[in-house]
């Protein structure tokens, strides 16, 4: 059981990701999955099974029991708390009495969500003597984690610098290298911290994606080319990484989803909750997030929409009505 892995989400993220840890982890080691949908696990495990031995279990809790090392990619706050704090089939509920080896458990949350969930599922955990639990968000999107090159956002010091010899470290380290570039790993100093850097990179790359696409479809209804206008752009004072790699309109970026049918990609209906995240960050600590609240308006009504729905973000052009 120390030497098996968990893991818990295998959604558009976790699947990748998933996939990276049973390859580079020890072959005679067992990867431990969840995920609600029974389907998706059986998928996962038809695609990665020549990598190593794989187990479904039935729930988080039945995850913790047989693995030491757990990482997580859920979609929202709810979820996250449910896969750790629920008595019944979270992870909480292996928790064993006074036994040493709950201290050495080490849990990685990858999930876009707010602070004080993950301080406060953190110190749950930590208080139950349920081990080490780090808010871990992650950036690149499913290229990125396919390819095992994630920015990893770590809600705490760097555990190295500070004791290099603890085994939790070395563990922690190789699970970030098998999904990551170890060039893209921030050690944010505190749990949450990881969470609060990603908050506000998402509030960017959200709200710069909507002005993406309102530019475009504006540029394009206007009756330029949209090749050019995207050549304009990316050697302009408007260049950004987002209209680079997530061009929102099709046919001119042949990797974007935009290209691929709005293929995901990010759930439209994520924006929402990412661009909310950043408001209410923001308006804790005084500062107005006037751009993120007039973004918030569009993304409810793309997140409702069945043009949109299941779709790449980037599908918010169509939304504007942009020509495809
Ligand atoms: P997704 O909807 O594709 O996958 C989520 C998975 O979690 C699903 O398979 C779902 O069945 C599973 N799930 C839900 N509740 C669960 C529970 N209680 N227990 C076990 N499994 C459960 O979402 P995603 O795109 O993989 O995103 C996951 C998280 O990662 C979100 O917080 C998102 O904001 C963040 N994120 C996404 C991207 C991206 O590009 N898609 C990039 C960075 C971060």
């Amino acid at each position: 059981m120390e030497q098996n892995f968990g893991f818990i989400g295998l959604g558009a993220m976790g699947r990748p990701m998933a996939r990276n840890i049973r390859i580079h982890m020890p072959k005679q080691s067992v990867l431990w999955v969840y995920d609600v949908h029974q389907e998706t696990c059986e998928n996962f495990c038809k695609d990665v099974e020549n990598y190593g031995q794989i187990q479904i279990a039935t729930s988080a809790k039945q995850v913790a029991e047989n693995a030491l090392t757990i990482c997580s990619i859920v979609p929202a706050s709810q979820h996250v708390r449910e896969v750790y704090l629920d008595t019944a089939t979270g992870v909480a509920g292996a928790k064993q009495a006074a036994h040493p080896i709950d201290e050495a458990r080490l849990y990685l949350e990858c999930s876009t969500i707010d602070m004080q969930t993950a301080k406060s599922v953190g110190d749950s955990l930590e208080a139950m003597g349920m081990g080490t639990y780090i808010d871990c968000p992650v950036s690149g999107g499913v290229p990125a984690a396919e390819k095992g090159t994630l920015s990893m956002l770590i809600g705490a010091s760097n555990p190295l610098l500070e004791n290099e010899k603890h085994e939790k470290s070395k563990r922690l380290e190789n699970l970030l290298s098998w999904m990551g570039d170890p060039s893209k790993f921030y050690y944010c100093g505190w749990l949450g911290a990881g969470l609060a850097a990603k908050i506000c990179n998402n509030y960017l790359s959200c709200t710069i994606l909507l002005a993406n696409a309102e530019a475009m479809a504006t540029g394009v209804k206007l009756g330029l080319d949209r090749k050019l206008l995207h050549q304009v752009i990316a050697n302009s004072t408007g260049q950004n990484f987002m209209c680079d790699n997530v061009c929102p309109v099709p046919g001119v970026v042949a990797h974007a989803p935009s290209s691929n049918d709005y293929k995901l990609g990010f759930k439209a209906q994520m924006l929402s909750k990412d661009v909310g995240l950043g408001v209410d960050a923001a308006r804790s600590v005084g500062i107005k997030p006037s751009i993120g609240e007039a973004a918030i308006a569009v993304f409810d009504m793309v997140g409702k929409d069945e043009r949109c729905i299941d779709r790449d973000a980037s599908v918010v052009y169509r939304f504007l009505g942009g020509p495809e």
